[in-house]
Formats: structure tokens, sequence, C-alpha cells
């Protein structure tokens, strides 16, 4: 832990400078954007040696590429890793971890709430190649305990968690896999390096979708693996990504990932504010029944989001009362606030997941995953808060008349 800890610059001085100097770049300020597939050896020898793993030397982007491995140090430095590895996508850097740690008679154990394709990939995916998924509430870490076994080689989960924003206690569920000879992976995609630091908290992986906040403005789609054990990183590296999965990111929206890097920690500061305006706001409002934001006095898990996160974060989910008809007359209602999936933009989005994305369930299946027919989930985007609020009033109001 001491390297971990070793003085060093702050947050954001290293999201904006970390691993770059223009001196060794012609002076540009601007890390320059490597697009070659391919690098020339010197000579043979030099060839051998990439292939064999000896020579650090670049030779195919697949594997590395100087533009993400730039990113990658950054990300790495920021979220107080040995190593990272970007991918094309979160769920490239999600399954490429996955099948670097798992083969057929391992089990996995996966908290209640996932993210839909991550919940597909586990039960549709990996079972298909004699991985065994089971499910446990990882709320309370005693049931993580209860439900280890011999095979047990991943603990994975959320953390805030999707629909209601249920958290998990890192480092208690961290102790208990580790104690149970397993690996923990974290998808700290909601809270970003700045607001939650799972590897110090004793994960083993923390994995990202950079399509949200990290990119931050919409415009890409790219995903990380963040490591405290600089072997595993090696091997997602080079069999999880390169052979696996093939999902390599593309040195472009690296450099656009690099560029909102540098604006995180002041976007994340604006919108963990908002929010907890928001979440206030929803939750004195007469249409709401309940509202799922870690910063609220009320939410459960208070005291664990005070402990585990720097600040509650940009997510808001709440529950109207008027069920899946108050749901559909808010989501019409929006003028401002845009209707549409994803989250972490400049833009404050919202859906409504009895009518969009959990559309084809039934309702006994959406009550099964916790979804209720009047619960919509808001990504607080970077707008004037006094004009969120002002549009959420009015869709609120217009709820209520249904
Ligand atoms: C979006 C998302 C993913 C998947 O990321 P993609 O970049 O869309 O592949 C995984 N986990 C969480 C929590 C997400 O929000």
């Amino acid at each position: 832990m001491s390297k971990l800890h070793a003085p060093k610059t702050g947050f954001s001085t290293r999201a904006i400078h970390f691993g770059y100097h223009p001196a060794q770049h012609q002076g540009a300020l601007v890390p320059p954007i490597y697009t070659s597939a391919t690098y020339a050896f010197p000579d043979a020898a030099y060839g051998g040696r990439c292939f064999a793993g000896t020579e650090p030397g670049y030779f195919y982007t697949r594997v590395a590429n100087p533009t993400l491995a730039l990113l990658e140090a950054r990300l790495a430095s920021l979220e107080e890793g040995v190593g990272a590895v970007v991918f094309g996508s979160g769920m490239g850097a999600i399954t490429a971890t996955l099948w670097s740690l798992l083969e057929q008679g391992d089990e996995v154990l996966a908290d209640l709430t996932l993210y839909g394709c991550t919940f597909s990939f586990l039960n549709h995916g990996l079972t298909r190649f004699g991985v065994t998924v089971r499910h446990v509430d990882m709320t309370d870490p005693d049931n993580v305990a209860r439900a280890m076994s011999a095979k047990t080689r991943v603990v994975y989960f959320e953390s805030p968690a999707n629909p209601n924003m249920r958290l998990v206690d890192i480092a208690a569920v961290s102790a208990i896999a580790h104690a149970g000879g397993a690996r923990v992976v974290v998808d700290n995609t909601y809270c970003t390096p700045y607001l939650q630091q799972p590897l110090l908290l004793g994960a083993d992986v923390s994995v990202h979708s950079m399509t949200k906040y990290l990119g931050g403005h919409g415009d890409l789609t790219a995903g990380a693996a963040i490591f405290a054990d600089a072997e595993l990183a090696k091997r997602v590296r080079l069999f999880g990504l390169k052979d696996m999965t093939g999902a390599v990111m593309s040195a472009q929206d690296a450099h656009l990932v690099m560029r909102g890097l540098k604006t995180l920690a002041l976007r994340m500061d604006r919108h963990c504010q908002s929010a907890q305006k928001v979440a206030e706001f929803i939750q004195a409002h007469a249409a709401t029944e309940v509202v799922h934001f870690p910063g609220l006095p009320t939410f459960p898990q208070h005291a664990l989001a005070q402990r585990q996160m720097r600040q509650f974060g940009g997510m808001v989910a709440f529950e109207l009362k008027g069920g899946m008809r108050a749901g559909i007359r808010f989501m019409d209602a929006l003028q401002l606030v845009t209707r549409a999936v994803s989250l972490g933009d400049a833009e404050t989005l919202a859906q409504h997941p009895a009518s969009m994305t959990h559309a084809t369930y039934t309702p006994e299946e959406r009550v099964a995953h916790g979804i209720s027919e009047g619960l919509v989930r808001l990504s607080v985007g970077l707008e004037d808060s006094v004009d969120l609020l002002a549009d959420l009033q009015q869709a609120l109001d217009h709820a209520m008349d249904a």
C-alpha cells in the first residue's frame, strides 16, 4: 500500500498532465494522436522480442498504442492502480476482464442489480461455457459470506447500482471475497475515479464505461479496466483484449477521453451539486412517492455513502405516486430535459424504464427487477440548476394530473 500512498500531485493536475511532456513531442501542448495500426521493427530480432513479450516497444495497436498508453497511464494514476487497459466500450472492458479471470467450472457471485448487458453476458453468455453465475443481494455483506463457495472465483457488483442507487460496501465485500480466494471486480462507472476509489478499498479491478462521465460529452463509446495487480493487467491485455474480444479503442476516441478528463473534477462537482438540488426538490414535490439518491439523509445507506464516496454523484432515481400513467405524463411533459438512455453527459437525460428500456418485461418481471411502474431515472447534467428545477416542476405538476 505504501507505494499507492506516495506523495503526488492532485487529482486534476494528474488528469491534465500525467505522463506527458511537451518537450518530448516538439513542444505540442496536446498529445499527438497515433493512428498507426502497425509499427516498424528496426531489425528481425526486435520483432521477435516484441512477440515474446520481452521487448516493451509498440508493434500492433490491438495490443498497445502510444495514445492509448497515455490514457491508460492517466487512468491508473487517477484511480490509484498499477495499470490500466482501455477498450472500445464498457462492455469490452467487462467481458475482456471476465474472460481473463474465469474458466469452465468456476463460479461468479454477482449482485442482484446489474447493468442489463452485464447481466446478459453473465447469464446468457458465460453460462454457455460452463461458468456458474449466482446472484445475491450484496447490500448486506453477510449474504456474500454465506454464498461464497470453493468455486467462487469472481465477486462482481456496481455501486451505486441501477435503478434504486443501492450501494455495496466495497471494503467489507472485498475482505470477504479475498478470504474465500475470489477476485473482486467493481463497475465504477457511476462514480468515476473522482468520487470513489475501489482499489484503495480492496477491489482487484475497477471497470468503467468511459462512454459516460469520463468521456463526458456523449460523443464516443469506450471502456477501461484499472488494476491493483500488474500480472492480471497483463493477462487482460494479452488475452482478454488481444484474443478474446479484440475490443480495441480508437486513438481518436482516446484523445477525446483525455480532453474529457481535463474537466472531470469540475464537471463532477457540478453534476453532484445539481443532483443534490434536484433530489431535494423532487422529494418535496407532492407527485413523488420516494427519491433514491445517496446524498439524502433519508437514503437507507447514507452513512455508507459518506464513508465510501467523495460526493454523492449525478444520478437520481425517483418513483412517482401515479405509476405508469404518471411516468409517461412526466416524460412527455419534459421540455429542457432530454428523453434518452445513457448518462454522464452535459445534457440532463431522463428515462422511464417501464415504458422504455423495460417495456418488453411483464409487470411481474419488472417488480422482480425492482422497477416500479412510476420509476424515473435522471442523469443530472451541467445546465443551470434553476432551469432544470423549472422544467422538473412543470413536468411533476403534469404527472399529478394523471
Ligand atoms: C453504460 C454502462 C456499461 C456499458 O458500457 P458501454 O460503454 O455502453 O459498453 C456498463 N456498466 C454501466 C454501469 C453502464 O452505465
